[in-house]
């Protein structure tokens, strides 16, 4: 097992990771270090000489280079920014992001010799580049550590306990372990999960899960664990169905679940439970992702990303969207933030009109839809989901040249989509919103960037 530790400077990883590293009896290797020794020259001397850029390729090199295992290693504070060096630092890994205040690292670094990056002063600087690469920091941790208290040895202390005994308090795992008794978990999960006492060794770190009611025929899991074995991620990924939110989001917490993707009927009922919600997801109203780090609970959506992909070429289009739900919500961000006209038609009118006044455009009654001439049309209605075998739209509505999307995805051809294929359109397959926000979700839980022709071939 490799130990990253990773976050801004002065958040102690040199000093902490020496700690650790001594009582692992492991070598400790500093990524900054292994740079200025390769370049016979100081950090300031390389920035002036090749440019952040330069030596953002020297890091790169670096962490390329580094021992697969039994080694304890400190990044420099940039590090994982870039999603390749995020996937080279996780493989094999358990990484721990520790965290300090605004002002404890302004006051710790006084007197450093690191270049400023963004030509502010220092205490200035360390507020504009936490906010920045907060984000990145969370994508990319396994685990968060509030340094701001602790003095190193303290901090070493908590890594071991982690590794050890996982990040929640025994009494606690105890709870989440009992509430897992009650839910119907694949036995393979199960037995995984019970022999998860330990972190050490080749234990698994980590659990992932879809929330929801019914979930258990979801593709998710098999998607996952995929891409965690391709990855090198000691994570197992399974499925909590159980009708009550509130107390999947205790499990989730008992627990210290990293990522949960959140499905029918929890997207909107979930938002309560959590500590934050990203500005997206609040304006949809919905959340699909949760990624857990230091106790602390975030949502976000990525559904809407996953309509907005596909779609990118027609941006400016005249769209109409068929439902006002969930996924309709998400559809309608997408398609606004493609600058296009949207007109909502929905079975319940009243549905329609609210959506619509929330997100600024048009509400129309379903008959309407050949008035509108709409470029692109998207299904975000369950019509056509195997077993029906129904469509909203007849084949008189559908015209060469009109994009349809359906986001149904059992069948991958609905009925919607063939009628619209022997008009002449083109067709996007719900498979295709799956693709794009399971990668997008992965991205939010591992800080990794997967090709998406590697989604493409899994899913
Ligand atoms: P939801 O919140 O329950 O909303 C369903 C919407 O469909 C409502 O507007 C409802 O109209 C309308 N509707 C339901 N049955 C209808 C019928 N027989 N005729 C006309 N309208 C009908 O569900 P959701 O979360 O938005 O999900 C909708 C669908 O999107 C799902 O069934 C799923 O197939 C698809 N989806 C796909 C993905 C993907 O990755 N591809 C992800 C999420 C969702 P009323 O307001 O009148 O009830």
């Amino acid at each position: 097992m490799r130990i990253i530790l990773t976050g801004f400077r002065g958040t102690g990883k040199t000093t902490a990771g020496e700690i650790l590293a001594g009582r692992l009896g492991l070598p400790f290797l500093d990524t900054d270090r292994i740079i200025e020794e390769r370049a016979e020259k100081k950090i300031p001397a390389i920035f002036r000489e090749r440019g952040e850029p330069g030596f953002r390729e020297m890091e790169r090199e670096v962490i390329a280079s580094l021992p697969p295992d039994g080694v304890v290693v400190g990044t420099g504070g940039g590090a994982v920014l870039d999603p390749v060096n995020v996937e080279r630092l996780r493989r094999g890994s358990l990484v721990f992001l520790l965290q300090a205040g605004e002002e404890t690292i302004a006051r710790r670094i006084v007197g450093s010799d690191r270049p400023s990056l963004t030509g502010k002063p220092p205490a200035e600087e360390v507020g504009v580049l936490l906010r920045e690469r907060q984000p990145a920091y969370l994508r990319a941790a396994d685990f968060c550590i509030d340094t701001g208290k602790r003095p190193s040895a303290g901090v070493a202390g908590e890594i071991l306990r982690i590794m050890g005994e996982g990040p929640t308090s025994t009494l606690s795992r105890q709870a989440g372990m009992q509430f897992l008794g009650r839910l119907p978990l694949p036995e393979t999960d199960r037995a995984a999960l019970e022999s998860r006492s330990g972190w050490k060794g080749k234990r698994l770190p980590g659990l992932c899960a879809i929330a929801g009611y019914p979930c258990s025929h979801s593709k998710s899991p098999a998607l996952w664990n995929s891409l965690f074995a391709r990855y090198g991620l000691p994570y197992l990924y399974t499925s909590f169905e159980w009708p009550d939110i509130g107390e999947l989001i205790q499990a989730v917490r008992d627990l210290g679940v990293r990522g949960l993707s959140v499905t029918i009927p929890f997207k909107e009922t979930v938002i309560p439970h959590l500590d934050g919600v990203d500005p997206d997801a609040r304006a949809i109203g919905a959340v699909n992702t949760v990624v857990q780090c230091g106790g602390v609970l975030r949502g976000s959506n990525t559904d809407w990303l996953g309509i907005r992909a596909p779609l990118e070429d027609r941006a400016g289009a005249r769209a109409v969207v068929l439902g006002a739900g969930g996924a309709a919500a998400a559809a309608v961000y997408a398609l606004r933030s493609l600058g296009m006209e949207v007109t909502i038609l929905n079975r319940t009118p009243e549905k329609a009109g609210v959506l619509a006044e929330r997100s600024g455009c048009r509400a129309a009654p379903l008959s309407t839809f050949r008035d509108l001439r709409p470029e692109v049309v998207v299904n975000a209605t369950p019509v056509g989901m195997h077993p029906d075998r129904s469509s909203l739209l007849a084949a008189e509505d559908l015209e060469e040249g009109m994009t349809v999307f359906d986001l149904v995805y059992t069948p991958p051809e609905t009925p919607l989509l063939a009628l619209a294929r022997r008009a002449g359109c083109r067709v996007i397959p719900g498979t295709e919103m799956f693709i794009h926000q399971a990668r997008e979700q992965f991205f939010h839980v591992t800080g990794i960037r997967v090709p998406e022709a590697i989604v493409r071939e899994l899913v």
